[in-house]
C-alpha cells in the first residue's frame, strides 16, 4: 500500500510556488495577493482560513482576512465584495463556506469577479471547467487530479466511483476523471444518497474517491482488493486521547481499508493540504495572468 501523503506533496507545491513568485517579482510584478471573508465563528472554517492565511505566508503572498460578524446582512457581505473586486491589488478572493443560513450562497458566490475566484466556484468557471478551456479548478477536485499525477496513478480505462455529489467536490471531480487526459480517461459512476446498492458499485471500484461528511462510512468491504482510494471527508468526533476534545475522521475507515487497497490518502495530511496548495496555484496564476 502506497501512501498518498498530501502534506508531503502540498509542501513540494509551495516550495514550486515560492519559487514562482520570487521570479515574478524579478520580472517587475508584485506579490500574489489573497482575500479571504470569514463569516461568523465556525471552529472548522475558522480554522480552514487560518491555515490558508499561513500558507499564504510560507509561499511570499500578501493575505487579507476580513471577518465578518455571524448576523450581518447579505447586502453588506455582497458590498465587501465589490470593494475587493474592484482593488486591483487583490488576485484571488474566496467566501469561506458554510455562510450563515440567512445569507444565498450561491449569490455571493456569483458576486465575485470570475477572474478573482480562485475557489473556482462562480459559475462562468465551473461553465469553463465543463467546456475544458482553461480556468480556475475547484481546488480540491485540483488537488486530487494533482496527487495521482505527482504519484503516477494509473486512471485511463478505470473505474472510478464518487461518492457525493456536492458542487464543490464530488460533482467537479466525477468532470476531472473522466476529460480525455491524464488524469482521466477513467469511466466515472457518480452516486448519492439516494444511490441504491452503493456497496456493490463501490466494490467495483479501481479507484474510489469519497466526499459525503459521514466519519468511517467506507468499510474495508466496500473497497475492492488492490483500489486506489481518494477520502476526502473531513469530520470532528470526539476524542479523550486529544487536548481539544476532538480528532478528525475521513470518511473512509483507514485502519481497515489501508491493508487492502493499493494507495490510500490519510486524513488528516491528504485531500486537505492539496486544496489548500491549488487555491495557492490558482491565486498565483491570477496575478501572472495580470502581468
Ligand atoms: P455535502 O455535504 O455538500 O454533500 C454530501 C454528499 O454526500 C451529497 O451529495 C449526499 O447526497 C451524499 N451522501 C450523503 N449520504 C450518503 C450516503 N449514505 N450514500 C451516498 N451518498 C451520500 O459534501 P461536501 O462535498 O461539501 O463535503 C463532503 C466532505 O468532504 C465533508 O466531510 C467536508 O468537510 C469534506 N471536505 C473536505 C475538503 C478538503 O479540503 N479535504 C474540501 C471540501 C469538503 P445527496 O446529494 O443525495 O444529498
Amino acid at each position: 500500500m502506497i501512501l498518498l501523503d498530501g502534506k508531503y506533496t502540498s509542501n513540494i507545491i509551495k516550495e514550486e510556488i515560492a519559487l514562482d513568485v520570487s521570479k515574478l517579482i524579478e520580472k517587475g510584478g508584485k506579490k500574489p495577493h489573497l482575500a479571504a471573508i470569514l463569516v461568523g465563528d465556525n471552529g472548522a472554517s475558522e480554522t480552514y482560513v487560518n491555515a490558508k492565511v499561513r500558507a499564504c505566508e510560507i509561499v511570499g503572498f500578501t493575505s487579507t482576512l476580513i471577518r465578518l460578524e455571524n448576523n450581518i446582512s447579505e447586502e453588506i457581505l455582497l458590498n465587501e465584495i465589490k470593494k475587493i473586486n474592484s482593488n486591483d491589488d487583490i488576485d484571488g478572493l474566496i467566501v469561506q463556506l458554510p455562510l450563515p443560513d440567512h445569507i444565498d450562497e450561491i449569490k455571493v458566490t456569483d458576486a465575485i469577479l470570475p477572474e478573482k475566484d480562485v475557489d473556482g466556484f462562480h459559475p462562468f468557471n465551473i461553465g469553463r471547467m465543463n467546456l475544458e478551456l482553461p480556468t480556475f479548478l475547484p481546488a480540491t477536485p485540483a488537488g486530487i487530479v494533482e496527487l495521482l499525477k505527482r504519484y503516477k496513478v494509473e486512471t485511463s480505462g478505470k473505474h472510478c466511483v464518487v461518492v457525493g455529489r456536492s458542487s464543490i467536490v464530488g460533482t467537479p471531480i466525477s468532470i476531472l476523471m473522466s476529460r480525455n487526459s491524464y488524469p482521466g480517461n477513467s469511466t466515472v459512476t457518480l452516486t448519492h444518497s439516494r444511490t441504491q446498492n452503493l456497496k456493490k458499485i463501490s466494490q467495483s471500484a479501481d479507484i474510489l474517491i469519497v466526499a459525503l461528511g459521514k466519519a468511517e462510512f467506507i468499510t474495508s468491504e466496500m473497497v475492492k482488493k488492490g483500489a486506489c482510494v481518494i477520502d476526502v471527508g473531513i469530520t470532528r468526533v470526539k476524542s479523550e486521547k486529544t487536548k481539544s476534545g476532538w480528532k478528525l475522521k475521513g470518511d473512509v475507515d483507514f485502519n481497515n481499508v489501508s491493508k487492502k487497497c493499493s494507495y490510500i490518502t490519510p486524513v488528516p495530511g491528504g485531500v486537505g493540504p492539496m486544496t489548500i496548495a491549488m487555491l495557492l496555484k490558482n491565486t498565483l496564476l491570477s496575478a501572472k495572468q495580470k502581468l
